[in-house]
């Protein structure tokens, strides 16, 4: 297979700037998004998510850059392929059905040139897939914020597009509804050949139903990686925080060895050496053990059923954000030992991360008489000789 057959969408160098628009509302993005891969867009409203499908689509041209559709150029400086011709399917973020159409005619709207045959098998097919059998005849007025979505989606896929965007699917569901509806359309979308470009401000979202996320940030793609990548590697502080609950314990590096209140480390990758280091720390990436002389202290607990959220001042002054089992169970003032439950963290210095952290087994621990303690778990340390 070539590179280009792999290579479903690709914009390279696109920018995008509204008429009267300080700033492009799409800024010199580069993206190549592989066949059948669902990649998410993830970024805050006004970031340029919704100008970019539209790019895509073809319902705008860019200023700058190239637009390729299975290794198609859809939009340069000299072309322009109108969106009916690119094949691909659009979900807008309020569904756009044609109120005035019936289920089976909202969805039989793009097969217009099919023989009539074809065209009420193929829509029978897509109603049975989405769950819509019974609703063929009700108009959108009569269907649940569920029902219109599905009904938008067997649209957009009824004329068999290689590439489905979805612009905010979710947002006008309820909550219970959501999380169910993100289930499924995972499901569905495997049953076909298609290539799936979702745009979410909901960082729960992306993060569970993307094979890859793209952040984006002013009109920028910032980072485009596993969901797993952005959440522990994030490239910028920035994306850091979008993708999740953010703690940054700051470290003294010399060499290549640090210390913070988390222990000692080294770090891995710096270009140039920074001798203070921030620490990113998810919320489930520290351990509590309850400890008369353990360094940090509990100043707050909430219980939220599956977990406790403690927060933990540090001498640091940071006051960490954690989530905890129910199991562990601490009070208002208790003093803990808090241990990086990760063996691997990254370090950013500035707004940009510098590189990867190992904490070493050897945990600063405890303060006895106000000096500082090591605490061994009994592993050889470095020093030990082996066997
Ligand atoms: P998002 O979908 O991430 O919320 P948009 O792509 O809709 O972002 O918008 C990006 C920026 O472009 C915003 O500042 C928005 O106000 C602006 N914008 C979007 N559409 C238009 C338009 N048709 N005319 C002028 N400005 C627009
Ligand atoms: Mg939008």
């Amino acid at each position: 297979m070539s590179a280009v057959e792999r290579t479903a969408v690709e914009l390279r160098g696109v920018s995008k700037r509204y008429a009267a628009q300080a700033r492009p509302a799409v800024q010199d993005v580069t993206l190549e998004i592989g066949t059948r891969e669902l990649l998410v867009i993830l970024g805050p409203s006004g970031s340029g998510k919704t100008t970019t499908l539209r790019l895509i689509a073809g319902l705008e041209r860019p200023d700058a850059g190239t637009i390729a559709i299975a290794g198609r150029i859809v939009a340069d400086a000299q072309r322009f392929v109108p969106p009916e011709e690119r094949g691909v399917g659009l979900v807008f973020q309020d569904y756009a059905l044609f109120p005035h159409l019936t289920v089976e005619e909202n969805v039989a709207f793009g097969l217009r040139r099919l023989p009539r045959a074809e065209r009420r098998e193929r829509v029978g097919m897509l109603l049975e897939l989405l769950g819509l059998e019974g609703l063929a005849e009700r108009y959108p007025h009569e269907l649940s914020g569920g029902q219109q979505q599905r009904v938008a989606i067997a649209r957009a896929l009824a004329p068999q597009p290689s590439v489905l965007l979805l612009d905010e699917p979710f947002a006008n569901l309820d909550a219970g509804l959501r999380a169910v509806m993100r289930e499924e359309l995972r499901r569905l979308l495997r049953e076909f050949d298609v290539t799936v470009v979702l745009v979410t401000h909901d960082r729960d979202e992306a993060l569970a139903l993307a094979d890859r996320v793209a952040v984006m940030l002013e009109g920028r793609v910032v980072q485009v990686d596993t969901p797993e990548r952005i959440y522990h590697e994030p490239r910028t502080r920035a994306v850091a925080q979008l993708v999740g609950q953010a703690n940054f314990v700051p470290g003294r590096v010399i060499g290549r060895i640090g210390e913070s209140d988390l222990g000692t480390f080294t770090l891995e990758g710096v270009p140039q050496p920074a001798d203070q280091v921030d620490l990113l720390v998810r919320p489930r990436d520290v351990t509590l053990e309850p400890h008369p002389h353990g360094l940090g202290v509990v100043v707050d607990r909430r219980f939220c059923g599956a977990e406790v959220l403690y927060r933990v001042l540090l001498p640091c002054g940071i006051t960490l954000e954690t989530s905890q089992a129910p199991s562990v169970d601490l009070r208002i003032g208790e003093r803990v030992v808090v241990r990086a439950s990760r063996g691997q963290l990254v370090a950013f210095a500035g707004a940009e991360r510098v590189g990867r952290v190992a904490l070493l087994e050897a945990d600063r621990a405890v303060v006895p008489n106000g000096m500082v303690a090591r605490e061994v778990d009994g592993s050889p340390g470095p020093g030990s000789p082996e066997g």
